[in-house]
Formats: structure tokens, sequence, C-alpha cells
């Protein structure tokens, strides 16, 4: 029985890249949550990506790992397939995966420049690009792309990683516009300063100040990005697109 992903995501197929750690990981144990069979990418941590398909499945989904950069369009494509492959149709794909290499403008290398939007932005593009035509021929598909508030209000010390977010805003948006008719979604939440690994390594200065300019005071969770989410992927969202949702405890409104 075809599942049209109304009120659970039983039977629906996700894609998450950048899913072993932070808020890949939480998203897809939420998604797992609401029945949704998974395929989970990652670049480097395998140990980490076993637990949480382990996780999943005693959740009674179906859950596989796939190896593979998204900056690279053949892997990217590699990914996409693998999916469709095992599971016949790609009902969602979050665009999790990323990356910072902070400095000032003065200071940036070239490389770390080229290698935060080869990530963060190519790596958005290469999937989309590769899970579009499934989802055109299918006429039904939730795109969710995790972005950032820096892509928004920019960041000083971070000109590649805001570049790169304020690009997958406007992708999001140009997307949405081209696949609107074909019953695709495609949508982006803005995350503020949120708990992982990403975010561990910054100093307290910086965590005080910015804390600071948190009006629910106090730090997102990856679980907070989660549920929202699973409010995208969801048919509750079905007349939502071209959206950029911050999720940030109302740091930038
Ligand atoms: P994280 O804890 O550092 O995790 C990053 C994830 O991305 C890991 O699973 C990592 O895989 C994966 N990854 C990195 N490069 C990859 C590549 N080339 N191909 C495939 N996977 C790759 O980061 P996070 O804080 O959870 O961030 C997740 C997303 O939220 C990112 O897009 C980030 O920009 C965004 N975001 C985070 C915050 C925040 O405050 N944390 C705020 C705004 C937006 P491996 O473990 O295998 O390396």
């Amino acid at each position: 029985m075809e599942n049209d992903c109304k009120h659970t995501l039983k039977g629906c197929t996700a894609i998450v890249t950048g899913a072993s750690r932070g808020i890949g990981k939480s998203i897809a144990l939420k998604l797992a949550s609401l029945g949704a069979n998974l395929v989970l990418n990652y670049r480097s941590s395998s140990k980490e990506i076993e637990l949480v398909v382990q996780k999943a499945i005693e959740m009674k989904v179906e859950a596989i790992a796939v190896q593979g950069d998204v900056s690279d369009f053949q892997q990217s494509k590699n990914i996409i397939q693998k999916a469709k492959d095992i599971f016949g149709s790609i009902d969602i794909l979050v665009n999790n995966a990323g990356v910072t290499k902070d400095n000032l403008i003065l200071r940036m290398k070239e490389e770390d420049f080229d290698k935060v939007i080869n990530i963060n932005l190519k790596g958005a593009f290469n999937c989309i690009k590769h899970v579009a035509p499934i989802m055109l021929k299918q006429r039904k598909g939730k795109i969710i792309n995790i972005a950032s508030v820096v892509g928004i209000v920019g960041n000083a010390g971070q000109v590649n990683y805001a570049a790169s977010k304020a690009g997958v805003i406007a992708m999001t948006k140009s997307i949405a516009k081209e696949l609107g008719s074909k019953g695709i979604n495609v949508n982006a939440i803005a995350p503020g300063f949120v708990e992982t690994d990403m975010t561990e390594v910054l100093s307290d200065k910086v965590k005080e100040s910015t804390l600071n300019n948190i009006p629910l005071k106090r730090f997102g969770m990856p679980e907070d990005i989660a549920e929202v989410v699973a409010f995208l992927a969801s048919s509750s969202s079905n007349y939502v697109t071209g959206q950029v949702i911050n999720v940030d405890g109302g740091m930038v409104m």
C-alpha cells in the first residue's frame, strides 16, 4: 500500500545527510520515531552512524548508512541512487551536512572559503539535483535545507559560512518556485546557536554574548531543530513552500 505521508511518516523514505552526530542525528531519530525509513549519510564517523542506524531499527523502521562526501557530485548521486534502489521512492530529503572554517576575511585562506561553500552550498545542490527527477516522477516530495540565521544577518569571522548559508536560502526559494507546481515543497530552517560539536569549540566569551541576545535565554538543542523538520516533512506543512523558519530562541527577528 502506498503511503501518503499523512499524520505519521509511516512507510515514507527520508534521506538525511550528515546524520552521524549533532542536528542530523536528532533529525534522523525524530523521523524514525514518526515511522520513516531512513537513508543516513555520513562522511567519516562510521562508528557513530552505526549507533544511529541501530537506534532507528529499534524504533521498528528500516535504516541504512551510506558513506559519501556531499560536496562530490558523483558521490551525492550514489547516495540518492542507493536510497532509490533500496526503498523505491524518496519522500523526504534533509540537506543537513555542514561544516565551519571560521576566520576574519584578512586571514581566510582561499581553500577554506572553497571548502565551506563546496560542502554547505554545493553539497545541498548536488543532492537536490539528483533527487529532483525522482520526486518529479512521484509528483511529491519534501526538501528541507538546514541553513543558519548567519545566512540572514551575517557574522564577523564567518564570511565563508554565512555566504554558503545565504546561498542555501536563495537556492531554497528558487527551487521552491521551480518545483512547486509538481507537488514538491522546498523549505529551509535557519537554526541559531545549537549545542553540538560545531559550537562546542567556541569560546566562553562568544557563548556568553550569544546567550545575551537570545530572548528565550537558552541555547538550542538538536531536538529543537528536529521538531521543525518533522513538521516540514509531514503533510501538516503541505501549503508551506519557499520559506525560511528561524529556530533560534528569538535571536533574529
Ligand atoms: P556537526 O555536529 O559538526 O555535524 C556535522 C555533520 O555533517 C556530521 O554528521 C558530519 O559527518 C557531516 N558532514 C560534514 N561534512 C560532510 C560532507 N562533506 N559530506 C557528508 N557529510 C558531512 O554539526 P551540527 O551542528 O549538527 O550542524 C548540522 C547542520 O546545522 C549544518 O549544516 C550546520 O551548518 C547547521 N547549523 C548548525 C548550527 C549550530 O549551532 N550547531 C547553527 C546553524 C546551522 P561526519 O561525522 O562523518 O564527519
